[in-house]
């Protein structure tokens, strides 16, 4: 049997009239950007996300960096990131020209760890960037009473978590604003590249609105040094056919998520922990295990794909050799890069592929 990593095609499947439809609606309008398509997805997801503004973006570094931008955040600030992230959560702050600073995660969420943010706070920091990895919300409670203690702004990366809750309420509006990516791989994925920022404050929407459009507020009037980073009318229909089934994705992930818990028993694997105010939308299925390249070259014998996530912690990577973040530095990190191992996690995994992912880790020896 061959188990991908990810397929888009049962969802694909399930959705093809109304996708084909939502072409078909565009490219008859013959309007492509800045249209009726992007304004209503703009409404249906600020509604999905409980959020009164939304604003669509290129793509979910652009919804980071132009939401930070807004928040007034540049040269000679410093925003506090979770260590291990996907490097746009990371980047949205260079881009600005402040200065990621990162503090380590919790062992057990793998997400930014509340307790050690306050001894990385200098006069210079300005927000907290709290990503909800993996599909599972960070502990929010914490870290809103630090940002409120020391006046920062909080944006949540929500690339990874669309339609996730924190104590029953959906994440994206627990700080000043969110950004989301549309990335086909994401739970909610466009047909190319796609992102979108959400706020309850209406100056901010308008400022990043105007960021992404040439720093525009009315045609051929700019007010700021702007990028163009607009959510384009294709992409806008097509996630428009995609957000009603949202509800159905992150439940079917969740069914998949629990038979994998439930079945997985082999005791060399560290299985995801979910802590009682999350419940989380399983954008990945992140195991750990001290031979994981053994375990994903094993899998990939008996046609099972997998991933990293990720393999090359930030402050490794070449291009942030400039923040000087030597190896050992932040282990956490580090281990978790060394050992996390992403299992096939997508809408309308069979039980039998399921299945024979599960046999297969529980013959691991
Ligand atoms: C995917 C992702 C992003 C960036 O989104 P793009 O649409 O690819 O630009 C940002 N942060 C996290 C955590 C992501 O997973």
């Amino acid at each position: 049997m061959n188990v991908p990593f990810v397929s888009f095609k049962p969802l694909e499947k399930e959705l093809d009239s109304q996708l084909r439809a939502a072409f078909e609606r565009v490219y008859t309008a013959s309007w492509y950007i800045d249209g009726k398509e992007d304004k209503a997805f703009e409404e249906a997801f600020s509604t999905y996300c409980d959020s009164k503004y939304c604003v669509g973006n290129g793509n979910g570094l652009d919804a980071l960096m132009l939401a930070l931008k807004a928040l007034g955040v540049g040269e000679g600030d410093e925003v506090i990131v979770p260590s291990n992230t996907y490097i746009a959560t990371a980047l949205a702050v260079t881009y600005t020209g402040a200065m990621p600073i990162f503090v380590e995660p919790d062992m057990r969420t793998y997400n930014i760890d509340p307790t050690k943010i306050e001894e990385k706070i200098t006069k210079k920091t300005k927000a907290i960037m709290p990503v909800h990895l993996y599909g599972l919300p960070c502990d929010m409670d914490p870290i809103l009473a630090i940002a409120k203690k020391y006046n920062l702004f909080v944006i949540e990366d929500c690339a990874q978590a669309h339609g996730a809750t924190y104590k029953g309420k959906v994440i994206g509006s627990f700080g000043d604003a969110a950004g989301f990516s549309f990335y086909p791989g994401k739970n909610l994925g466009a047909l190319g590249d796609a992102g979108a920022t959400i706020t309850n404050n209406k100056e901010l929407a308008d400022k990043v609105r105007a960021l992404g459009n040439y720093g525009s507020d009315y045609k051929y009037h700019h007010i700021y040094k702007g990028n163009n980073s607009r959510l384009d009318e294709l992409q806008a229909a097509f996630l428009s056919a995609k957000l009603p089934l949202m509800g159905k994705v992150n439940e079917n992930r969740r069914a998949t998520a629990k038979r994998y818990l439930e079945g997985i028993t082999n005791p060399k694997i560290i299985l995801p922990y979910v802590p009682e105010y999350a419940q989380p939308v399983w954008h990945l299925f992140a195991v750990r295990c001290a031979q994981r390249d053994q375990l994903a070259q094993y899998l990939a014998d008996k046609g099972i794909g997998t991933n990293k996530h990720y393999p090359i912690p930030m402050h490794l990577q070449d291009c942030y050799k400039d923040l000087e973040i030597a190896q050992g530095s932040l282990p956490i990190a580090e281990e978790i890069s060394a050992t996390e191992l992403s299992l096939p996690m997508y809408y309308g995994m069979t039980n039998e592929e399921i299945d024979y992912v599960i046999e297969a880790i529980n013959a691991f020896a």
